[in-house]
């Protein structure tokens, strides 16, 4: 697969949404064929060769790289949405934020026993949204795979949050 600059695509925005908090924008991802494009190939080129039944995709800028290579891949998308937005039945999770907290659910109808599960969102952080979304999953008695991420920031250890599930990213930044 070629390289690309993916640095150079993404928008560095500080100060947002709050002071001290360098924010990395993939709007400009999205506005970059070329970029988004090789986002999604280098999903494809992962991922079709594993043992996947379906990709969770996080609300809401997850459901962008996700759906793109769900339909390449032929597989099915589940949404993992946050709290009150999906209609039917749902598994439901309420993790810690550093102040407050958030719920993420997923219709149950989406999980069943022994499925395998592609966790996607765009960027990671500390890993609570993606550790949240992977006890839905095996709440249901499926399996997570692996979380995927266009960008990870493993100086707030997401690592050790999410181990032992294994995660992969396109580009990672070593500090604010
Ligand atoms: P976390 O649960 O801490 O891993 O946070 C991940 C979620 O928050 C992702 O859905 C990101 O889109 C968003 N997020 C957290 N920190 C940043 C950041 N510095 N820049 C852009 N998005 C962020």
């Amino acid at each position: 697969m070629k390289t690309y600059d993916l640095d150079r695509a993404i928008r560095k925005v500080p100060g947002f949404p709050k002071p001290g908090i360098l924010f990395y924008d993939i709007t400009s991802v999205l506005m970059n064929p070329d970029a988004f494009s090789f986002c999604v190939d280098a999903m494809v080129e992962r991922y079709r060769s594993m043992e996947i039944d379906a990709i969770a995709a996080i609300e809401s800028r997850g459901f962008l790289f996700a759906t793109p290579a769900a339909v390449r891949l032929k597989l099915p998308v589940i949404l993992v949405r946050k709290a009150g937005k999906l209609p039917g039945a749902t598994y439901r999770k309420t993790y810690e934020l550093e102040y407050g907290s958030d719920t993420v659910e997923i219709h149950r109808d989406d999980l069943g026993p022994g499925q395998r599960i592609l966790i996607v969102d765009d960027l990671i952080a500390t890993g609570g949204t993606i550790a949240a979304t992977a006890d839905l999953i095996r709440a249901a008695g499926s399996v997570a795979v692996e979380a995927f991420s266009v960008i990870g920031l493993p100086f707030l250890r997401y690592e050790e949050a999410l181990s032992p599930l294994a995660v992969h990213t396109l580009i990672t930044y070593d500090s604010e």
